[in-house]
């Protein structure tokens, strides 16, 4: 058969949220875009059997909690509530397929053409789709997902033993379901199954439920799950499967066995990353951690790229639409990067958990003892209470040095909606104070947020007694003041200066950095240059802007900063020491007005937010 050619600008291997939002991108950017997939529709791993259906199904769960326990003491009445499971699904598959065809239709809108069949890479320049199609690229992505793992234990390959497709493929709610895996997947399946009547029993080998998330998360689900009925068997590892016709017998620990009809099997999932012909490019990947891209999701050959689950670095459908974005920029000329400082984390459990930032473990491993939390329970908020929602709390996390916010965990009613706010409030780098001074609706259930950041101050208005763990509140609403460390000075162009034996080492402040926007590139200057004060000593671009910097001082450039030419993220990561830019020795006299203390710096933010001035470097 004679084989089709097709030639564009970009191609992208997968139409998952990576692939489908990488082909919209490079379209809008005006490429000619082919997008390869070889399911009958669009959406991925993500549209047709991962998040839309299973929160069809939270959804389902949800309503039926409420009308079972909330309904009649809000005065609602609704006789015999039941589950009518032929129709739960028929909704499931309703909502999964208008998000499939959205998708599609926004491929046409954007003259995105969809390839279907499977591809791989023949070589740099061209994937071949199922021999019938070659497909030659000036740039390729590479969106291709993730698979369930299948761990070697006996008896797992019984037809009742199945992954997170076969499950939401269910025609009937089992009488017992045994989920192998307290992760996000397998504790959002032991919630919806719970509340579908079916008895779950959780089996994880970890000492706690969702191992990677902020451990007083994990124990307040594991409090709520118990109280549900739900069983966990903690610590525990599966050791065989026995079918038996009509029910499994799966035994774990030791020597301890639980019967049951279904048994989910969801211990994660790995890249997608065999079988593409990515060996044949030079691409470089690994079986088990996807791959190897940077910030610029740039594989190991320039023009391929490689977003979403195959790359690596999470496995949610927000982060591979970013990585598709950044991807499909960098591909049509636009330099972008992925930030991973705000990636929201929603777990869709009963009760809900969302996090975003650090948890209160990673802070104090990297802040120790300059850190500090607030937590605002829900029982204090009162459309909560009026929601009858009353489970958990709102916990902020921030460094005391700054006072910034770096992190927010959530746990309770419609928190997954909520996240937002942190996301942004942890992109934008704002002080917790400025989230306690935030003006929050009212009564809604965004006042804890608010709330947590003024437990987290000592100054909590709606929970008794509440103080800070160390004070970091200037009481006087000046939002920097003792915030920076005290052996800068500063420059009116939001510079810093360190001065240690006649060298001096400059940076950007961290206020600059905010106004700016994600530093993206770093121009340095030539080592041996002589500056005077007020000259400009290199060039920063960021999400936001491009600007030339300024010396403080005047002196000769001794030594720059190379690891930002590679990495210039450092400056937003740690504005007062990697992020510095370069050194200076023989210093000359200061500029007119010279250097400021931080008191002098502060009062300069304070009249220019005043003022309104957005933009802070020229
Ligand atoms: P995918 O969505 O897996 O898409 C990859 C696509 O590439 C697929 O359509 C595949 O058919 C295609 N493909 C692969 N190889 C080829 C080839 N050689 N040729 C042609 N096509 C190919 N994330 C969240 O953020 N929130 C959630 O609530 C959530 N819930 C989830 C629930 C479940 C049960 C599961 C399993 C996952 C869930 N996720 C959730 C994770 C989310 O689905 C994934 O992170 C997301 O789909 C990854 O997007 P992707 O584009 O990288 O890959």
């Amino acid at each position: 058969m004679a084989t089709k050619d097709i030639a564009v600008d970009v191609a992208v291997l997968g139409g998952g949220p990576g692939g489908y939002t990488a082909a919209i991108r490079a379209a809008q950017l005006g490429a000619s875009v082919a997008c390869i997939e070889r399911e009958a529709v669009l959406g991925g791993t993500c549209l047709r059997v991962g998040c839309i259906p299973t929160k069809a199904w939270v959804q389902t769960a949800l309503f039926l909690k409420q009308a079972d326990e909330t309904f009649a003491k809000l005065g609602v009445q609704v006789g015999g509530v039941q589950l009518d499971f032929h129709k739960a699904n028929e909704w499931k598959s309703s909502v999964v397929q208008k998000e499939t065809q959205g998708v599609a239709s926004l491929f046409e809108s954007n003259h995105v053409q969809w390839i279907k069949g499977t591809g791989s890479f023949l070589n740099g320049q061209t994937i071949a789709v199922d021999g019938d199609v070659h497909v030659t690229f000036t740039s390729a992505i590479v969106a291709t997902g993730s698979f369930p793992h299948w761990p070697q234990i006996v008896g797992l390959d019984s037809p009742r033993c199945v992954d997170s497709e076969a499950l939401l493929a269910q025609t009937e709610v089992p009488e017992r379901l045994v989920i192998l895996g307290g992760g996000v997947i397998g504790c959002e399946f032991a919630s919806i199954f719970q509340r579908f009547g079916s008895q779950v029993t959780v089996i994880e080998g970890e000492p706690s439920l969702i191992p990677a998330e902020d451990s007083d998360a994990a124990t307040e689900l594991q409090h709520h799950f118990q109280a549900r009925g739900i069983a966990l068997q903690l610590s525990q590892h599966c050791t065989k499967v026995e079918d038996g016709g009509s029910e499994l017998t799966i035994h774990y620990g030791d020597n301890e066995t639980v019967k049951s009809e279904l048994m989910l099997v969801a211990v994660g999932r790995g890249p997608a990353v065999e079988g593409l012909g990515l060996e044949n490019v030079g691409v470089e990947f690994d079986r088990r951690t996807g791959i190897v891209t940077n910030k610029q999701r740039r594989t190991t050959v320039r023009h391929i790229y490689a977003v979403g689950d195959c790359a690596g670095h999470w496995q949610l459908a927000h982060t591979a639409f970013r990585e598709g974005e950044v991807a499909a920029q960098n591909a049509c000329g636009h330099p972008s990067a992925v930030d991973d400082r705000a990636v929201p984390r929603p777990i869709f459990t009963d009760p809900e958990i969302a996090s975003v930032g650090l948890t209160e473990a990673q802070a104090r491993d990297r802040f120790g003892a300059q850190c500090a939390t607030g937590e605002f329970p829900w029982a204090a908020n009162a459309r909560a209470v009026m929601q009858d929602e009353r489970a958990g709390w709102v916990k902020s996390i921030h460094e005391t040095v700054h006072g910034k916010l770096v992190g927010l965990v959530m746990v309770g009613p419609h928190v997954t909606e909520m996240v937002e706010t942190g996301v942004i409030a942890i992109d934008a780098g704002v002080t917790v104070e400025r989230v306690a001074n935030a003006m929050a609706p009212h009564p809604t259930l965004s006042e804890a947020i608010k709330g947590a950041a003024q437990v987290a101050l000592g100054r909590a208005i709606d929970v008794p007694g509440r103080q800070s763990a160390n004070g970091t509140d200037s009481g006087d609403g000046t939002p920097f003041e003792g915030r920076f460390p005290g052996d800068l000075r500063y420059s009116s162009e939001h510079m810093w200066a360190r001065f240690t034996d006649g060298h001096v080492q400059i940076g950007i402040t961290d206020y600059a950095q905010n106004a700016l926007g994600d530093v993206t590139f770093v121009r340095l200057p030539e080592i041996g240059a002589n500056l005077g004060a007020g000259d400009v000593l290199g060039e920063v671009q960021s999400l936001k802007s491009d600007s030339e910097v300024y010396s403080p001082v005047a002196g000769k450039v001794a030594a720059v900063n190379r690891a930002l030419s590679d990495s210039p993220e450092l400056v937003n990561d740690d504005p007062y020491g990697q992020g510095w830019i370069c050194e200076l020795e023989s210093i000359g006299p200061e500029p007119e007005g010279g250097l400021m203390d931080a008191n002098a710096y502060t009062k300069v933010i304070l009249t220019e937010q005043e003022a309104g001035a957005g933009q802070v470097m020229r």
